[in-house]
């Protein structure tokens, strides 16, 4: 390369970096900073990647050092590499890391997800956390449940308790798992997504996949027998699928070990209610898998 090329290069970075809101910049070797790719194509993501790199870049010692999504995973072996939102199937959660070689004791799950909240901390990994977030909803429910319920990410009645499906979708979903014959105790309730994005959109895939590296560990330590993939986004990130939900419904899917049944969000069934007995033959199907009876009326 030329030294005119060089400058070129060394310029078109800098102006880089500006346009993410880094500006004091001064030399350290190595600099890491994620693919432009990862930040294109849409302006909500730019914005808020600009966000999350001035904000990344402002707590960092080195401010060369720009801090996209870091998936954060080293204690846990997970396969990071590739992630692009370009990138048509994201890893399933059985790609993420080996399943454990042993459960985790009845006795000790509490402490287990406790641990994991505890690793999440204050959570600034990935662009949610500057998009208005209040609460990091983690999960709720039996740390030994034997069917888990994963939705997308919390809404706004979500983001103000910190406890996941309170709102009215929360209320539908509540119906649904009383109609199994079961309580909401019995289950175990989390997201794909940990943070509400904003103004309820639908999760990005760094997003997505930054945060799966917990959910992965909650899917664990809790062993369900079933989970209840609710929605597309909960379906495509759990099973590393880009596939339509009516492609996915009707048949047995298995992550971590568990068995997935793939149904209607609740939001969505409130729009539309007519898809209601669609989604009831959904969890009749895992009902009789998991020998559950439906009480009487
Ligand atoms: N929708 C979801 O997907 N999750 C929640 O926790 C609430 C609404």
């Amino acid at each position: 390369m030329t030294s005119g090329e060089l400058a070129q290069h060394l310029s078109a970075y800098v102006s880089y970096l500006r346009d993410l809101g880094v500006y004091d910049l001064y030399h350290r070797p190595d600099p890491k900073v994620c693919s432009p790719d990862l930040l294109s194509d849409s302006s909500v993501r730019s914005r808020q990647a600009k966000d999350f790199a001035r904000a990344s870049a402002a707590d960092s010692l080195d401010a060369t050092t720009v801090r996209v999504a870091s998936p954060a995973i080293a204690d846990y072996p997970a396969t990071s590499a590739g992630f692009s939102p370009q990138m048509a199937k994201p890893p399933s959660f059985d790609s993420l890391a080996p399943l454990p070689a042993l459960v985790v004791p009845n006795a000790n799950r509490l402490a287990a997800l406790e641990s994991v909240r505890a690793e999440i901390g204050d959570c600034t990994r990935c662009p949610l956390a500057y998009a208005g977030r209040k609460t990091i909803v983690f999960g709720d429910g039996n740390p030994s449940a034997r069917l888990m319920f994963v939705g997308e990410g919390p809404g706004a009645d979500e983001d103000g308790t910190g406890i996941p499906f309170v709102g009215k979708a929360g209320q539908l979903l509540n119906n649904m798992i009383a109609a199994m014959g079961l309580k909401r105790e019995d289950v175990y309730i989390a997201n794909i997504v940990k943070c509400r994005p904003p103004g309820n959109r639908t999760p990005e895939f760094v997003e997505a996949t930054t945060c799966s590296q917990f959910l992965v560990k909650q899917i664990d330590i809790v062993h369900p027998e079933v989970i209840v993939a609710l929605g597309a986004t909960a379906a495509t990130y759990l099973l590393g699928v880009k596939q339509s939900l009516a492609s996915l419904r009707g048949q047995w899917h298995s992550v971590r070990g568990a068995k997935v049944a793939v149904t209607y969000h609740p939001a969505f069934l409130l729009r539309d209610p007519r898809q209601k007995a669609e989604a009831w033959k959904d969890l009749q199907r895992v009902m009789a898998e998991m020998r559950l009876v439906a009480p009487k009326r």
